[in-house]
Protein backbone atom coordinates (compact mmCIF):
# COMPACT_ATOMS: atom_id res chain seq x y z
CA UNK A 1 0.00 0.00 0.00
CA UNK A 2 1.02 3.66 -0.91
CA UNK A 3 0.93 6.33 1.71
CA UNK A 4 -1.06 9.32 0.35
CA UNK A 5 1.39 12.48 -0.44
CA UNK A 6 1.01 15.12 2.35
CA UNK A 7 -1.11 18.20 1.33
CA UNK A 8 0.24 21.70 2.14
CA UNK A 9 2.25 22.63 3.76
CA UNK A 10 -0.52 25.44 5.79
CA UNK A 11 -0.01 27.53 7.98
CA UNK A 12 -1.72 28.31 11.69
CA UNK A 13 -0.43 30.96 13.37
CA UNK A 14 -1.25 30.51 17.33
CA UNK A 15 -1.34 27.01 16.99
CA UNK A 16 -1.25 25.92 20.39
CA UNK A 17 -4.53 27.69 21.48
CA UNK A 18 -8.22 26.80 22.05
CA UNK A 19 -9.80 27.11 18.57
CA UNK A 20 -6.32 26.33 16.55
CA UNK A 21 -5.94 23.05 18.28
CA UNK A 22 -8.90 21.79 16.52
CA UNK A 23 -8.01 23.56 13.38
CA UNK A 24 -4.70 22.02 13.29
CA UNK A 25 -6.05 18.31 14.70
CA UNK A 26 -8.10 18.82 11.48
CA UNK A 27 -5.76 19.72 9.34
CA UNK A 28 -3.71 16.81 10.01
CA UNK A 29 -6.45 14.32 9.98
CA UNK A 30 -7.07 15.35 6.41
CA UNK A 31 -3.53 15.07 5.71
CA UNK A 32 -2.33 18.85 5.54
CA UNK A 33 1.24 18.63 6.46
CA UNK A 34 0.92 21.97 9.34
CA UNK A 35 3.33 24.40 10.01
CA UNK A 36 1.78 25.95 13.49
CA UNK A 37 3.39 29.13 14.53
CA UNK A 38 3.48 29.27 19.27
CA UNK A 39 5.36 31.78 21.04
CA UNK A 40 7.54 29.04 22.63
CA UNK A 41 7.80 25.64 21.20
CA UNK A 42 9.71 24.20 23.86
CA UNK A 43 7.00 24.69 26.03
CA UNK A 44 5.52 21.47 26.86
CA UNK A 45 2.63 22.62 28.53
CA UNK A 46 1.93 24.76 24.94
CA UNK A 47 2.66 21.75 22.61
CA UNK A 48 2.75 18.31 24.10
CA UNK A 49 -0.92 18.05 22.60
CA UNK A 50 -0.50 19.07 19.38
CA UNK A 51 2.81 16.35 18.93
CA UNK A 52 0.22 14.41 20.55
CA UNK A 53 -2.05 14.77 18.02
CA UNK A 54 0.24 14.47 15.05
CA UNK A 55 1.94 11.40 16.50
CA UNK A 56 -1.25 9.37 15.47
CA UNK A 57 -1.94 11.23 12.23
CA UNK A 58 -0.39 10.54 8.78
CA UNK A 59 0.62 14.46 7.73
CA UNK A 60 3.55 15.79 10.36
CA UNK A 61 3.59 19.04 12.13
CA UNK A 62 6.19 21.68 12.15
CA UNK A 63 6.21 24.17 15.06
CA UNK A 64 8.06 27.90 14.62
CA UNK A 65 8.28 30.57 16.82
CA UNK A 66 6.76 33.80 16.23
CA UNK A 67 5.18 36.58 18.55
CA UNK A 68 2.85 38.94 16.93
CA UNK A 69 4.64 41.89 18.07
CA UNK A 70 7.91 40.75 15.72
CA UNK A 71 8.19 41.96 12.26
CA UNK A 72 9.22 39.07 9.79
CA UNK A 73 8.68 36.67 12.75
CA UNK A 74 5.84 34.25 10.15
CA UNK A 75 8.46 34.63 7.09
CA UNK A 76 9.79 30.86 7.92
CA UNK A 77 6.61 29.52 9.40
CA UNK A 78 4.61 30.83 6.18
CA UNK A 79 7.61 29.70 3.37
CA UNK A 80 5.61 27.20 0.75
CA UNK A 81 1.95 27.78 2.04
CA UNK A 82 -0.96 28.39 -0.28
CA UNK A 83 -2.98 28.51 2.86
CA UNK A 84 -2.81 30.95 5.78
CA UNK A 85 -5.09 30.67 8.64
CA UNK A 86 -4.20 33.83 11.03
CA UNK A 87 -5.70 33.04 14.34
CA UNK A 88 -3.45 34.57 16.87
CA UNK A 89 -4.60 37.06 19.05
CA UNK A 90 -4.67 37.94 22.66
CA UNK A 91 -7.94 36.90 24.00
CA UNK A 92 -8.45 38.99 27.43
CA UNK A 93 -11.63 40.73 28.82
CA UNK A 94 -11.73 40.60 32.01
CA UNK A 95 -9.22 42.48 34.19
CA UNK A 96 -7.54 44.65 31.23
CA UNK A 97 -4.62 45.87 32.52
CA UNK A 98 -3.26 48.36 29.61
CA UNK A 99 -5.40 47.49 27.54
CA UNK A 100 -3.19 49.36 24.25
CA UNK A 101 -0.20 47.33 24.92
CA UNK A 102 -2.07 43.90 26.40
CA UNK A 103 -5.06 43.87 23.30
CA UNK A 104 -4.54 46.71 20.15
CA UNK A 105 -0.77 46.40 19.60
CA UNK A 106 -0.41 43.06 19.28
CA UNK A 107 -3.82 42.59 17.73
CA UNK A 108 -3.25 44.90 15.32
CA UNK A 109 0.53 44.77 14.64
CA UNK A 110 0.42 41.00 14.51
CA UNK A 111 -2.43 41.25 11.61
CA UNK A 112 -0.13 43.55 9.85
CA UNK A 113 2.87 41.18 10.24
CA UNK A 114 1.19 38.40 8.90
CA UNK A 115 -0.35 39.86 6.16
CA UNK A 116 2.75 41.26 5.07
CA UNK A 117 4.80 37.68 5.25
CA UNK A 118 2.15 37.33 3.12
CA UNK A 119 2.42 39.54 0.73
CA UNK A 120 6.04 38.72 0.70
CA UNK A 121 5.46 34.77 0.25
CA UNK A 122 4.44 34.32 -3.97
CA UNK A 123 3.03 30.58 -2.77
CA UNK A 124 0.24 32.16 -0.63
CA UNK A 125 -3.30 32.29 -2.29
CA UNK A 126 -5.96 32.59 0.71
CA UNK A 127 -5.82 33.60 4.08
CA UNK A 128 -8.74 33.14 6.71
CA UNK A 129 -8.75 34.95 9.39
CA UNK A 130 -10.57 34.65 12.60
CA UNK A 131 -12.20 37.33 13.57
CA UNK A 132 -14.86 37.47 15.94
CA UNK A 133 -18.72 38.36 16.68
CA UNK A 134 -17.60 41.08 18.46
CA UNK A 135 -15.79 42.97 15.18
CA UNK A 136 -19.96 42.44 14.44
CA UNK A 137 -21.32 44.66 17.88
CA UNK A 138 -20.00 46.28 20.28
CA UNK A 139 -22.77 45.96 23.42
CA UNK A 140 -26.47 44.30 23.05
CA UNK A 141 -27.42 47.82 23.10
CA UNK A 142 -26.95 48.17 19.73
CA UNK A 143 -29.30 45.61 18.66
CA UNK A 144 -31.59 48.69 19.34
CA UNK A 145 -30.25 49.77 16.09
CA UNK A 146 -30.90 46.72 14.21
CA UNK A 147 -34.25 47.00 12.67
CA UNK A 148 -34.49 43.57 11.50
CA UNK A 149 -33.43 42.38 15.23
CA UNK A 150 -30.25 40.35 14.12
CA UNK A 151 -26.99 41.22 13.25
CA UNK A 152 -25.51 39.85 10.07
CA UNK A 153 -22.47 40.69 7.79
CA UNK A 154 -23.30 43.96 6.56
CA UNK A 155 -23.00 45.28 10.54
CA UNK A 156 -19.56 46.26 12.04
CA UNK A 157 -18.81 47.37 15.26
CA UNK A 158 -18.85 51.41 16.06
CA UNK A 159 -19.31 51.63 19.96
CA UNK A 160 -16.17 50.18 21.12
CA UNK A 161 -12.97 51.64 22.12
CA UNK A 162 -9.83 51.13 24.22
CA UNK A 163 -11.45 52.20 27.19
CA UNK A 164 -14.99 50.95 26.21
CA UNK A 165 -14.80 46.88 25.53
CA UNK A 166 -11.34 47.06 24.23
CA UNK A 167 -10.96 43.86 23.60
CA UNK A 168 -14.09 44.01 20.73
CA UNK A 169 -12.45 46.85 20.16
CA UNK A 170 -8.89 45.24 19.37
CA UNK A 171 -10.87 42.64 17.25
CA UNK A 172 -12.79 45.29 14.38
CA UNK A 173 -9.54 47.15 14.47
CA UNK A 174 -7.39 44.05 13.09
CA UNK A 175 -10.80 42.60 10.77
CA UNK A 176 -10.71 46.03 9.31
CA UNK A 177 -7.24 46.48 8.93
CA UNK A 178 -6.67 42.97 7.14
CA UNK A 179 -9.33 43.84 4.56
CA UNK A 180 -7.47 46.75 3.74
CA UNK A 181 -4.23 45.27 3.24
CA UNK A 182 -6.20 42.12 1.36
CA UNK A 183 -7.92 45.18 -1.02
CA UNK A 184 -4.41 46.48 -1.69
CA UNK A 185 -2.90 43.49 -3.64
CA UNK A 186 -4.25 40.08 -6.21
CA UNK A 187 -2.64 37.46 -5.40
CA UNK A 188 -4.17 36.37 -2.36
CA UNK A 189 -7.80 36.53 -0.66
CA UNK A 190 -9.05 37.53 2.36
CA UNK A 191 -11.98 34.62 3.80
CA UNK A 192 -13.16 35.94 7.42
CA UNK A 193 -14.84 33.40 10.10
CA UNK A 194 -16.68 35.80 13.09
CA UNK A 195 -16.99 33.28 15.10
CA UNK A 196 -19.79 33.38 18.79
CA UNK A 197 -18.28 32.34 22.19
CA UNK A 198 -16.77 29.90 21.91
CA UNK A 199 -17.73 26.95 23.84
CA UNK A 200 -16.55 22.95 23.98
CA UNK A 201 -14.21 20.56 24.69
CA UNK A 202 -10.32 21.86 24.01
CA UNK A 203 -7.78 19.75 23.31
CA UNK A 204 -5.58 21.19 25.85
CA UNK A 205 -5.43 20.93 29.86
CA UNK A 206 -3.86 24.09 29.83
CA UNK A 207 -6.03 26.41 28.23
CA UNK A 208 -7.61 29.58 29.63
CA UNK A 209 -9.74 30.41 26.79
CA UNK A 210 -13.01 32.75 27.62
CA UNK A 211 -15.01 30.06 27.03
CA UNK A 212 -13.35 28.36 30.25
CA UNK A 213 -13.77 31.24 32.09
CA UNK A 214 -17.24 31.70 31.72
CA UNK A 215 -17.67 27.84 32.11
CA UNK A 216 -16.01 28.19 35.11
CA UNK A 217 -18.22 30.74 36.69
CA UNK A 218 -21.45 28.21 36.45
CA UNK A 219 -19.60 26.05 39.14
CA UNK A 220 -17.39 28.61 40.82
CA UNK A 221 -20.68 30.71 42.60
CA UNK A 222 -20.25 33.53 40.18
CA UNK A 223 -23.51 33.93 39.72
CA UNK A 224 -24.50 32.68 43.48
CA UNK A 225 -26.65 35.81 44.26
CA UNK A 226 -28.89 34.83 40.86
CA UNK A 227 -28.40 35.40 36.93
CA UNK A 228 -27.79 38.71 35.38
CA UNK A 229 -30.26 39.36 32.31
CA UNK A 230 -27.30 38.52 29.42
CA UNK A 231 -27.28 35.93 26.40
CA UNK A 232 -24.29 34.68 24.90
CA UNK A 233 -24.34 33.47 21.00
CA UNK A 234 -22.87 30.61 21.41
CA UNK A 235 -20.85 28.41 19.08
CA UNK A 236 -18.98 24.65 19.09
CA UNK A 237 -15.21 24.76 18.99
CA UNK A 238 -15.39 22.10 16.14
CA UNK A 239 -17.70 23.79 14.57
CA UNK A 240 -15.42 26.70 14.67
CA UNK A 241 -12.63 24.78 12.94
CA UNK A 242 -14.96 22.93 10.60
CA UNK A 243 -15.49 26.08 9.13
CA UNK A 244 -12.25 27.61 9.47
CA UNK A 245 -11.52 24.24 6.55
CA UNK A 246 -14.77 25.15 4.64
CA UNK A 247 -13.60 28.98 4.56
CA UNK A 248 -9.94 27.55 3.49
CA UNK A 249 -11.32 24.89 0.44
CA UNK A 250 -14.51 26.41 -0.98
CA UNK A 251 -13.06 28.32 -3.56
CA UNK A 252 -15.87 30.09 -4.68
CA UNK A 253 -15.44 31.63 -0.27
CA UNK A 254 -15.42 35.21 0.33
CA UNK A 255 -16.13 38.03 2.61
CA UNK A 256 -17.47 37.72 6.57
CA UNK A 257 -19.59 34.89 8.15
CA UNK A 258 -20.89 34.96 11.78
CA UNK A 259 -20.73 31.70 13.65
CA UNK A 260 -23.04 31.66 15.71
CA UNK A 261 -25.35 28.19 16.55
CA UNK A 262 -27.96 29.74 19.31
CA UNK A 263 -28.25 32.45 21.75
CA UNK A 264 -28.76 31.32 25.62
CA UNK A 265 -29.30 33.69 28.63
CA UNK A 266 -27.26 32.88 31.48
CA UNK A 267 -30.05 31.61 32.97
CA UNK A 268 -30.95 29.17 29.97
CA UNK A 269 -27.38 27.75 30.50
CA UNK A 270 -27.90 27.46 34.28
CA UNK A 271 -30.95 25.17 33.29
CA UNK A 272 -29.47 22.81 30.72
CA UNK A 273 -26.34 22.21 33.49
CA UNK A 274 -28.40 21.37 36.62
CA UNK A 275 -30.33 19.21 34.02
CA UNK A 276 -27.38 17.20 33.47
CA UNK A 277 -25.51 17.89 36.41
CA UNK A 278 -27.63 18.47 39.28
CA UNK A 279 -28.30 20.34 42.53
CA UNK A 280 -24.15 20.20 43.79
CA UNK A 281 -23.16 22.99 42.09
CA UNK A 282 -24.20 26.95 42.51
CA UNK A 283 -25.98 27.07 39.65
CA UNK A 284 -27.93 30.24 39.33
CA UNK A 285 -31.98 29.82 40.45
CA UNK A 286 -33.27 32.83 39.35
CA UNK A 287 -32.69 35.77 37.44
CA UNK A 288 -31.80 38.79 39.03
CA UNK A 289 -33.27 41.99 38.27
CA UNK A 290 -31.45 44.56 35.92
CA UNK A 291 -30.72 47.22 39.18
CA UNK A 292 -29.06 44.19 41.31
CA UNK A 293 -27.01 43.05 38.55
CA UNK A 294 -25.58 46.23 37.65
CA UNK A 295 -24.39 46.88 41.72
CA UNK A 296 -23.01 43.40 41.52
CA UNK A 297 -21.23 44.30 37.98
CA UNK A 298 -18.16 45.33 39.25
CA UNK A 299 -17.69 42.86 41.88
CA UNK A 300 -17.75 40.41 39.10
CA UNK A 301 -15.08 41.82 37.37
CA UNK A 302 -17.14 44.11 34.55
CA UNK A 303 -17.38 48.22 34.29
CA UNK A 304 -20.62 49.40 35.20
CA UNK A 305 -20.93 51.16 31.52
CA UNK A 306 -20.37 47.50 30.06
CA UNK A 307 -23.14 46.27 31.88
CA UNK A 308 -25.66 48.78 31.55
CA UNK A 309 -25.47 48.51 27.96
CA UNK A 310 -25.84 44.65 27.74
CA UNK A 311 -28.31 43.67 30.92
CA UNK A 312 -31.63 43.38 29.47
CA UNK A 313 -30.72 43.51 26.33
CA UNK A 314 -31.52 39.84 23.86
CA UNK A 315 -28.39 38.80 21.46
CA UNK A 316 -29.21 37.93 18.23
CA UNK A 317 -27.21 36.84 14.68
CA UNK A 318 -27.93 35.66 11.70
CA UNK A 319 -25.92 32.37 10.54
CA UNK A 320 -27.61 32.52 7.19
CA UNK A 321 -24.42 33.00 5.37
CA UNK A 322 -22.24 30.31 7.39
CA UNK A 323 -24.89 27.76 6.33
CA UNK A 324 -25.83 28.77 2.82
CA UNK A 325 -22.23 29.98 1.89
CA UNK A 326 -19.76 27.07 3.40
CA UNK A 327 -23.03 24.52 4.31
CA UNK A 328 -22.36 24.83 8.03
CA UNK A 329 -24.87 22.94 10.04
CA UNK A 330 -23.97 23.74 14.21
CA UNK A 331 -24.43 21.41 17.56
CA UNK A 332 -26.52 22.22 19.61
CA UNK A 333 -25.19 24.82 22.52
CA UNK A 334 -26.51 22.56 25.01
CA UNK A 335 -23.93 19.74 23.51
CA UNK A 336 -21.49 22.41 23.79
CA UNK A 337 -21.94 23.15 27.49
CA UNK A 338 -22.24 19.68 28.69
CA UNK A 339 -19.24 18.48 27.02
CA UNK A 340 -17.12 21.69 28.06
CA UNK A 341 -18.13 21.41 31.88
CA UNK A 342 -17.69 17.64 31.82
CA UNK A 343 -14.18 18.59 30.98
CA UNK A 344 -13.73 21.35 33.74
CA UNK A 345 -14.75 18.57 36.33
CA UNK A 346 -12.77 16.00 35.04
CA UNK A 347 -9.66 18.46 34.75
CA UNK A 348 -10.29 19.59 38.59
CA UNK A 349 -11.21 23.13 37.59
CA UNK A 350 -14.62 23.22 38.97
CA UNK A 351 -15.45 20.92 42.11
CA UNK A 352 -18.73 19.62 43.43
CA UNK A 353 -20.26 21.52 46.48
CA UNK A 354 -23.70 22.23 48.18
CA UNK A 355 -26.06 24.62 46.44
CA UNK A 356 -25.34 27.77 48.23
CA UNK A 357 -29.01 28.94 49.66
P1 LIG B 1 -6.50 31.26 22.99
O1 LIG B 1 -6.57 29.83 23.34
O2 LIG B 1 -6.11 32.24 24.04
O3 LIG B 1 -5.55 31.43 21.72
C1 LIG B 1 -4.99 32.65 21.39
C2 LIG B 1 -3.72 32.37 20.62
O4 LIG B 1 -3.08 33.62 20.28
C3 LIG B 1 -2.71 31.57 21.44
O5 LIG B 1 -2.05 30.66 20.60
C4 LIG B 1 -1.74 32.66 21.91
O6 LIG B 1 -0.44 32.18 22.16
C5 LIG B 1 -1.74 33.55 20.68
N1 LIG B 1 -1.17 34.85 21.02
C6 LIG B 1 -1.64 35.78 21.88
N2 LIG B 1 -0.80 36.82 21.94
C7 LIG B 1 0.23 36.52 21.11
C8 LIG B 1 1.44 37.17 20.73
N3 LIG B 1 1.78 38.38 21.23
N4 LIG B 1 2.26 36.57 19.84
C9 LIG B 1 1.96 35.35 19.33
N5 LIG B 1 0.85 34.67 19.66
C10 LIG B 1 0.00 35.27 20.53
O7 LIG B 1 -7.90 31.77 22.44
P2 LIG B 1 -8.86 31.17 21.33
O8 LIG B 1 -10.21 31.16 21.92
O9 LIG B 1 -8.34 29.93 20.74
O10 LIG B 1 -8.81 32.35 20.24
C11 LIG B 1 -8.30 32.13 18.94
C12 LIG B 1 -8.83 33.20 18.03
O11 LIG B 1 -10.25 33.11 17.99
C13 LIG B 1 -8.50 34.63 18.48
O12 LIG B 1 -8.25 35.39 17.32
C14 LIG B 1 -9.81 35.08 19.13
O13 LIG B 1 -9.95 36.48 19.10
C15 LIG B 1 -10.82 34.38 18.24
N6 LIG B 1 -12.13 34.19 18.87
C16 LIG B 1 -12.25 33.45 20.01
C17 LIG B 1 -13.52 33.29 20.59
C18 LIG B 1 -13.72 32.51 21.86
O14 LIG B 1 -14.81 32.56 22.45
N7 LIG B 1 -12.74 31.74 22.31
C19 LIG B 1 -14.63 33.90 20.00
C20 LIG B 1 -14.48 34.63 18.81
C21 LIG B 1 -13.21 34.76 18.26
P3 LIG B 1 0.01 31.82 23.67
O15 LIG B 1 -0.59 30.48 23.97
O16 LIG B 1 1.50 31.81 23.60
O17 LIG B 1 -0.54 32.88 24.57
Amino acid sequence: MTTPRPLGPVLVTGGNGYVASWLVKRLLERGFHVHATVRDPHDPRKTDHLNAIAQDCPATLSLFRADLLHPGAFDSAMAGCRLVFHTASPLIVRGVEDPVRDLLEPATAGTRHVLEAANRTPSVRRVVLTSSITAIYGDAADMEQIPAGRFDESHWNETSDERHQPYSYSKTLSERLAWEIAGKQSRWDLVVVNPGLVLGPGLSPHTSAEGVLVMRDFGNGYYRFGAPELEFAIVDVRDVAEAHLRASMNPKAEGRHILVGESLSVMEIAEILRGRFGDGFPFPRHTVSNTAALMLAPRRGIPQAVARRNLGYPLRFDNERSRSALGMTYRPAAESIVEHFQQLLDDGLVKLRHPVS
